[in-house]
């Protein structure tokens, strides 16, 4: 077996994995159910700092992403798609397939997206439904001032869809101090629970513009209408993926119980990103790092599949290249979650430094000593 320490899916823990395997009641039957739901929910909230309800889905995130759109969007209807990253401009995609019309506002992809350059376009238009706009874009890494945007569209009277899959838990999320509508999430990311679920956080405001729809929403598995009123009605879309939500209740409990959450992110992703400076490799990023990425450029004259392949195969430590236009550019080491530990790091910056000494490119530091010393800072 590999160290897997890609950006998603995540390690899980054992308490995590075993609360997946325990006897499980009828999830429609079974009225107790809903409570156990609704206080898993109820929990994100908190940690999202919200009054907002959450919805867990059975999907992968991209699912809560096509959700928001399905769910929001009519013929017609102009959306903005903040695109500074490639999972940005994905949303386009989405917009289109429900009929949408999607605007770009294009970024540079090594930088967070420009605040005054956003003011400005919504200066001169600003006639949309909703917009969306990635929180951490997990191709490059780059970290989106949410707060900043969210504000600025709801000023406007512009929705906002927010994709934080692979921020949510590992950096701070104020959902209502930022008037964020719809706020998408992943199970496998930094919650560290195993792939499969989804979770959105909706606003009033954007479940009565659903409600006043004129056309019917164009799906029936992606309508977050059918959840909203789960509990009163005592009624889900369809059977929920009972062991999977009680693995990921687990896992959220991983997250409550240990105050440092958030900073022990911080902390070692400062620490990487100082000691991949230091050894004269590249990060992709100019500005607005997220904490639970780093993206390092393929040095001059090497190929990331040599470097990816070495590091696997030699040093058994699984890390990520990339896709679309970053695809061969760089290659990304995933701290967020259960990844985001000391040992782990100093296992994949010793694999790298090996690597790096197979592939006769020298560096100018010893990544895991700079590492460690800025922990122990
Ligand atoms: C992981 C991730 C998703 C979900 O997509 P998959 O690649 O299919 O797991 C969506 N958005 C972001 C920003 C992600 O990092």
């Amino acid at each position: 077996m590999f160290k897997i320490m890609t950006p998603g899916p995540t390690q899980v823990r054992e308490n995590v994995r075993i609360k997946r395997s325990i006897e499980v009641t009828n999830p429609d039957l079974d009225l107790e159910f809903y409570d156990y739901y609704r206080d898993t929910c109820k929990k994100i909230s908190s940690i999202l700092h919200t009054e907002n309800n959450v919805f867990i889905m059975s999907g992968e995130a991209i699912l809560g992403l096509e959700a928001a759109c399905a769910s929001l969007t009519e013929t017609g209807d102009r959306v903005l798609v903040i695109d500074n990253g490639i999972f940005g401009r994905g949303f386009a995609d989405f917009v289109k397939i429900y009929g949408g019309s999607p605007v770009l506002f294009e970024g540079e992809y090594d930088s967070p997206v420009d605040m005054e350059k956003l003011s400005e376009f919504l200066k001169n238009d600003s006639k949309f439904k909703y917009a969306t706009v990635v929180h951490c874009d997990t191709p490059s890494g780059v970290l989106n001032d949410i707060s900043k945007i969210c504000k600025l569209l709801n000023d406007y009277g512009i929705l906002s869809v927010v994709d934080a899959v692979s921020s949510m838990f590992g950096e701070e999320i104020f959902v209502d101090e930022s008037k964020i509508d719809i706020i998408c999430g992943g199970s496998q990311k930094a919650l560290s629970a195993p792939v499969g679920l989804t979770l959105l956080c909706v606003s009033d405001n954007a479940f009565e513009v659903m409600e006043n729809r004129k056309q019917p929403v164009a799906s029936f598995y992606a309508n977050i209408l059918n959840y909203k009123n789960y509990y009163e009605n005592k009624w889900f879309p369809y059977t929920m993926p009972i062991s999977d939500i009680y693995g990921f209740n687990q896992a959220v409990d991983n997250v409550l119980e240990e105050k440092e959450f958030v900073d022990r992110h911080k902390k070692i992703a400062e620490a990487t990103r100082i000691s991949i400076e230091n050894s004269g490799l590249e990060l992709y990023l100019k500005a607005g790092f997220s904490n639970t990425v780093t993206v390092i450029k393929v040095p001059l004259g090497l190929k990331d599949t040599e470097i990816l392949n070495i590091m696997k195969y030699k040093h058994n430590v699984m890390i990520a290249g990339c896709f679309d236009c970053l695809s061969g550019k760089v290659f990304r080491i995933g701290h967020m979650g259960e990844n985001a530990n000391i040992n782990d790091m100093c296992m994949v910056l010793e694999a790298l430094q090996k690597t790096f000494l197979d592939l006769e490119y020298s560096l100018t530091c010893n990544l895991k000593d700079v590492f460690m010393e800025e922990i122990q800072k």
